[in-house]
């Protein structure tokens, strides 16, 4: 049997799949060139149809922070599986896992079980507004929660307006709900919250913005909308769905010591099955069917093999202090970099939050804003992917995503990742 190349499957798939991808950026349109379809992957590594392997630094975009296969989470799913695929009906292994994320995540007294991030998101703003009675909801421009229509909205024009629907198909009386605004901007969100803070069901942030860059947000930015929801009678939610259970065992709430009122998981959580989940105190959570009137349900919501997955890499996480690892990892990625990148040519700044990190290239200073953003990074990324890619080494294919280490990264891989980093930036073009 011949095999298919990484381009003629592509090709197949454009056939019977929109763009051949269940998931836009998968496509390589910012980045141009075929698509790599993954056959397997080992630790941090991850091979192709054809067979090229790549040290992988984008971990299925978050949750993998174990790396590919690790063979107790394999050996988990394997015997859940065998057991029964799915029940419709409780089990004991997500009460364990409700129990472990409960434990971990400040604040926490309940926790709802979805199967994505962005079902989890959709859900905690739909009790936000069952629980508060109202309809608006505060997002900020550069954060990403998922594909929920409320969400998909951009700032519109002036402060106090409605948004703008960021897709075709979101209604503009949806995208009227939502309010965008700047982050780290603390003036536009006390002038909001003095106009309408009255109607405003929650505000939902990510506490580390990490679906832009990584716009890291100073501490007093997070407690000032912790001040305004509270005196405002709304809601702070934190999504969590990268943040969560990766930098802390109990996120970005941990690390900033700030506990909002709901927060939203997802990617870590699954250990690289479908899992999201939303959480918050117990009265907040009674709002929940079947106990109150706001209704969220899922025929595979606490799938048996995709919690035990998930409590394993949890179980793990905290067995092995991947916290403190990760940490001195990220710490050791920061010195290898500056480094190999001290004489380059090259106005570089690396980001990064414990295992979280991400390069721009527009200066000495990572922006902390969209609106700081340069709209023209992608075309620099573009031949520094493909480079990195022909070096074998794969990243996010764009420049507006953040990369990540894993425990199976080793320092070799750490330093390799630097040490081609700089042979790429210093390379003569071509
Ligand atoms: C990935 C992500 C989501 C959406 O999760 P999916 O599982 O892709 O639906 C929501 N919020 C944040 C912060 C994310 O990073």
């Amino acid at each position: 049997m011949s095999k298919e190349t990484n381009a003629e499957l592509h090709e197949r798939a454009r056939k019977v799949i929109p763009g051949g991808v269940n998931s836009p950026v998968r496509a390589f349109g910012a980045v141009g060139g075929s698509p790599r379809f993954f056959a397997r992957g080992e630790g941090a590594y991850v091979v192709d149809e054809e067979g090229k392997r790549y040290l992988d630094f984008m971990q299925s975009w978050g949750p993998l922070i174990l790396g590919h296969c690790h063979p107790e989470v394999i050996e988990v799913i394997q015997n859940k599986a065998a057991l029964g695929t799915s029940f419709g009906a409780p089990c004991r292994v997500e009460v364990e896992l409700a129990e472990a994320v409960v434990a971990a995540y400040p604040g926490l007294e309940q926790v709802r079980f979805v199967s994505s991030g962005t079902e989890a998101v959709m859900s905690a703003i739909r009790l936000a507004r069952g629980a508060t009675g109202r309809d608006l909801i505060v997002k900020f421009a550069g954060c990403y929660h998922g594909h929920a229509d409320h969400l998909l909205v951009a700032a519109g024009s002036g402060l106090a307006t409605a948004g703008q629907p960021s897709s075709a198909g979101v209604p503009k009386d949806f995208a009227a709900l939502t309010r965008v605004l700047p982050l780290n901007d603390e003036a536009a969100a006390k002038a909001l919250f003095a106009a309408e803070g009255s109607r405003i069901a929650a505000v939902i942030i990510e506490p580390i913005p990490a679906n832009n860059g990584l716009l890291l947000q100073p501490k007093e930015f997070l407690l000032t909308l912790r001040r305004l929801t509270q005196e405002a009678g709304a809601l702070l939610i934190f999504d969590e769905v990268i943040s969560g259970f990766r930098v802390a065992k109990g996120g970005a709430a941990e690390l900033f010591g700030i506990t909002p009122d709901l927060a939203t998981f997802g990617k870590v959580i699954g250990g690289g099955l479908p899992v999201g989940a939303y959480g918050g105190s117990k009265a907040l959570m009674s709002h929940i069917a079947p106990e109150g009137p706001v209704y969220q349900a899922g025929t595979l919501s606490g799938n048996p093999v995709a919690m035990a997955a998930g409590l394993a890499t949890l179980r793990i996480l905290e067995r092995e202090k991947a916290w403190t690892k990760l940490e001195e990892m990220g710490a050791r990625l920061e010195k290898e970099i500056n480094t190999q990148l001290a004489g380059v040519n090259v106005p570089w700044a690396l980001t990064r939050v414990g295992s979280i990190f991400w390069l721009s290239f527009q200066g000495k200073e990572a922006p902390r804003s969209a609106e700081a953003l340069d709209q023209n990074a992608g075309a620099l990324f573009k031949p520094l992917f493909h480079a990195m890619l022909d070096r074998g080494i794969y990243l996010p294919p764009s420049a507006y995503e953040v990369m990540f280490l894993g425990l199976a990264h080793t320092d070799a891989d750490i330093a390799l990742f630097a040490k081609t980093l700089r042979e790429v930036l210093t390379a003569p073009p071509a």
